[in-house]
């Protein structure tokens, strides 16, 4: 079995867990992170929570991160890849975490 990004996108989206609780801040960035760098895409693809902590922001039914383009377990791809977020970089495909993640999102191969 195995696990293309490409075609998949379903850690792109906040969990369920996350969405029985109601907690949107899925993916946080960080002043240090290379984000920062580009203050007009941090303005357009980050907001601010209630504590002044910065995350990328979470948009439609699908709750999927707006970088995000292309249909969930279709096609997919990250539109600021190269500057994208701490956390979006240690997810491993076929982890257990990505095999959660994909079978919440119904994308075959969990
Ligand atoms: S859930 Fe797994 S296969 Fe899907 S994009 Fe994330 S790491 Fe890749
Ligand atoms: S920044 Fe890119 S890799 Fe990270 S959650 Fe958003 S779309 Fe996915």
């Amino acid at each position: 079995m195995t696990f293309d990004c490409q075609s998949c996108g379903a850690c792109c989206c906040n969990t369920d867990e996350n969405r029985a609780e109601e907690y949107v801040d899925y993916v946080e960035v960080k002043p240090r992170m290379l984000l920062f760098r580009r203050p007009e895409l941090l303005r357009k693809l980050t907001v601010l929570n209630h504590l002044g902590e910065r995350h990328m922001k979470l948009t439609g039914e699908e709750q999927r991160c707006v970088a995000l383009e292309g249909k969930l377990g279709q096609r997919v791809s990250c539109t600021i890849y190269e500057l994208r977020p701490a956390s979006c970089r240690i997810v491993k495909p076929g982890s257990k975490e990505c095999r959660r993640d994909r079978r919440e999102r119904g994308i075959s191969g969990a």
